[in-house]
């Protein structure tokens, strides 16, 4: 994967990953694609990811949105942005901010990766629901980062401003919810774009304002985990809408619609592939890690 190089300043949004929580190879998972990747790492894939990088001559602003298991790998594609550490020039400096979007393993998994034993951070400031920050405030066995970082409580619908001209509001979206912790969606508004950012949703119909919220961004992200309800082996799949469906509700948007969180089961993977085709067809794409956009 080449590294990220911005051409110029301005606010960038970088799409560091694109698969599931469990990224591609799927742990234990034996099915070609997996198989593949796991033996050709240029086919593996990151865990659904965001950057947004405000660059302003050599001053750089890193936010991630979301702490993923392949966090250290998604760091790495910005070492450009990011620059050396201030005092430890052999490292990256740290991040500037981190907005996480809910409990499961592919968000929050990475934040381990920035304690003592790895990155190490100091006073980092992470962005979180209340709940989720008193969920992961609740396990000792993380204390030792949770010491590293500021935890941040935000509010849906309230913005925070990154800087003058960006801001990140986030909306509440329904989704398996195992501990009362919530779910959000970012609605990245930069000076020239504006992004929806939306992981993990369990059904469009049980949110209302999709339509709303989508035709009003420029670019929405949105997940496409499965495409259709024939991908388990006949099981339904959970918690997630099909890209089928997605396709047939926000087709008609001008929105650039970005399809990212894919399961490693979903054949959309396979470039020219007939779903991969369907997809086109309904002018959507699939998001691809290491590109990047101004907002
Ligand atoms: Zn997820
Ligand atoms: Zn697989
Ligand atoms: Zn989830």
């Amino acid at each position: 994967m080449n590294l990220i190089t911005l051409p110029h300043d301005g606010i960038w949004a970088v799409v560091l990953g694109t698969m599931q929580d469990a990224g591609l190879p799927h742990i234990g998972c034996t099915c070609a694609r997996c198989s593949q990747a796991l033996h050709d790492l240029n086919q593996a894939a990151y865990a659904a990811c965001l950057g947004i990088v405000i660059k302003r001559g050599s001053e750089t602003a890193v936010t991630l949105i979301d702490a993923t298991p392949d966090i250290k790998y998604q760091l790495g594609l910005l070492a450009n942005p990011l620059g050396s550490h201030p005092t430890r020039l052999d490292r990256l400096r740290q991040p500037d901010a981190i907005f996480l979007t809910h409990a499961h393993m592919g968000h929050i998994g990475g934040l381990p990766q920035l304690g003592p034993e790895a990155m190490a951070v100091e006073g980092l400031p992470v962005y979180a629901m209340p709940a989720l920050i008193d969920l992961l405030q609740a396990q000792t066995l993380w204390r030792p980062v949770l010491e590293r970082l500021e935890l941040r409580p935000l509010q849906p619908e309230i913005p925070i401003a990154i800087n003058a001209d960006c801001t990140i509001t986030p909306i509440r979206v329904p989704h398996r919810d195992e501990w009362n912790a919530g779910t959000l969606a970012f609605r990245i508004q930069g000076p020239q774009r504006s992004l929806l950012y939306l992981p993990d949703i369990d059904a469009w119909d049980l949110w209302p304002q999709a339509r709303s919220i989508l035709v009003n961004v420029d670019i929405a992200l949105v997940d496409a985990s499965f495409f259709s309800g024939n991908e388990l082996g006949g099981r339904a799949p959970v918690a997630h809408p099909l890209v089928t469906e997605t396709l047939t509700r926000f087709a008609d948007l001008s929105t650039r619609l970005m399809l990212t969180h894919i399961n490693h089961t979903n054949p959309i993977l396979d470039a020219g592939g007939h779903e991969n085709q369907i997809m086109q067809a309904a002018g959507a794409e699939l998001a691809q890690t290491g590109t990047f956009f101004q907002i």
